[in-house]
């Protein structure tokens, strides 16, 4: 029995009508869950309150869902690459929106083509590969893009029924999706590309709130596009270290055999000498000179010289161990340091360089060029400097020279 219109406010009318007061003041504080159904509706107050319910369970949905979007781009936005940023995504919004599968594109070339960047789904067979690239022209991304709107396809089989030229609908169909949300990444007014949400069921995107896609995709644009500026920034920074790297190595280099120039084997043979003073390990200090090197560039010209040169350099790294160290040290002097190393390993080790060297042929048109090398050896003394123990290697190299060259002589002990 309804209630004639006409009939006098009774006093329960005006209880439930405080009661209904009172639950709007509630909303306005964010709590929904004040509003007491009707058992019955049977006039314009029920029908109210029944109304006023329903408008309190779907703002309580409404908040809930943006304040779990608020807490995930939170949690997401400490992601600082845009991979990581996705993966979090995927792990983390299907609490939001059901899917199977996430797919980004962004643009590029100004806007004129869309590139696959990303793309997770709970089946291993993809077939959109991470280069997939298709032009925007023509294509209805464009439209997505113009409105900023999401675009809902609820059953992809109809949707490649009416469009057969779509390829990206094909393919996405032969993974076995059914349904697509396709949301257009817009950050601070600059479109970046698309957010694709899959699922292998049909009409998934049908009951969803369009707002929340919006909020959405308005919140993961701005991550997206934090994130791959993030990752720019780190890709420069990386050319700028590796550049600057390359350069603190060609400072440390000598450009024509590819060994370390004078200064940096010397500054090496400072620290060295320090590190054997500390751990009262000797350090032997070789200095090898090319015999006669003077002719070889006479008779077989500066270029051929400079091949010698390289091919010696190279010859006495490979013979030395891993932690040994060899550098230019004048034109055709080379400076070589044994750490850990006393005398007498030290005179094998030199005594092979010389047998290395001397064994080796470098072809020339006027005849082959077979160089050899003297060397001097000197025993560091811990409390010595520098300059002492290659005065007194020098000393030793110009003993080996007069002594006929192709040899080594000692040093005697500082
Ligand atoms: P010794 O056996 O007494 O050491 O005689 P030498 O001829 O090797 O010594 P000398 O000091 O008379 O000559 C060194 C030569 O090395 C002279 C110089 O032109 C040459 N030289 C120095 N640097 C380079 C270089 O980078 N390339 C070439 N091809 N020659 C160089
Ligand atoms: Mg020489
Ligand atoms: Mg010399």
């Amino acid at each position: 029995m309804s209630k004639p219109h006409n009939q006098p406010v009774t006093y329960e009318d005006l209880q439930r009508l405080e009661v209904y007061g009172s639950a709007l003041r509630q909303m306005r504080k964010m709590q929904f869950d004040g509003i007491p159904v009707p058992d019955h509706v049977s006039g314009p107050l029920d029908t109210f309150g029944e109304e006023l319910a329903e408008l309190g369970d779907w703002l309580e949905q409404r908040f809930e869902q943006f304040h779990k979007l608020q807490t995930l781009s939170e949690e997401i936005g400490s992601e600082l690459f845009a991979e990581n940023v996705l993966d979090r995504i995927y792990k983390t919004f299907s609490t939001l929106i059901p899917y199977d599968r996430i797919g980004c594109a962004l643009l590029e070339e100004n806007g004129a083509r869309v590139r696959a960047f990303w793309a997770k789904a709970d089946y291993p067979d993809m077939r959109i590969s991470k280069n997939y690239a298709a032009s925007m022209s023509g294509s209805s991304l464009q439209t997505i893009l113009a409105t900023g709107e999401p675009r809902i396809i609820n059953d992809l089989e109809a949707y490649q029924r009416d469009n057969p030229g779509s390829k990206a609908t094909r393919t996405i169909l032969a993974e076995g999706i059914l349904s697509n949300l396709t949301c257009p990444l817009i950050a601070n007014g600059k479109p970046l590309g698309f957010l694709f949400f899959s699922s292998r069921e049909k009409n998934t995107y049908r009951d969803l709130h369009h707002d929340i896609f919006l909020q959405i995709a308005g919140q993961v644009s701005v991550l997206i596009e934090k994130s791959l500026l993030y990752q720019q920034l780190y890709e420069l920074n990386g050319q700028l270290m590796e550049a600057h790297q390359k350069l603190k190595d060609q400072a440390m280099h000598d450009a024509l055999t590819g060994v370390l120039n004078r200064g940096a084997i010397f500054n090496l043979l400072e620290s060295e000498l320090c590190k054997a003073a500390r751990t009262q390990a000797p350090l032997v200090v070789i200095m090898a000179d090319l015999d006669h090197f003077k002719s070889i560039n006479d008779r077989f010209g500066h270029l051929a010289g400079d091949e010698v040169l390289r091919t010696v350099a190279a010859t006495i790294k490979d013979t030395l161990r891993g932690y040994d160290h060899v550098g230019r040290y004048g034109g055709e002097e080379f400076l070589i340091l044994l750490s850990g190393t006393d005398t007498n390993m030290a005179v094998d080790v030199a005594e092979r360089i010389r047998g290395t060297v001397a064994n080796l042929e470098i072809m020339h048109k006027d005849g082959p060029i077979r160089p050899t090398i003297s060397q001097g050896l000197a025993l560091s003394d811990p409390s010595g400097t520098a300059e002492q123990v290659i005065a007194r290697a020098d000393a030793a190299l110009y003993k080996a020279k007069e002594d006929g060259r192709n040899c080594h002589r000692l040093a005697p002990n500082g």
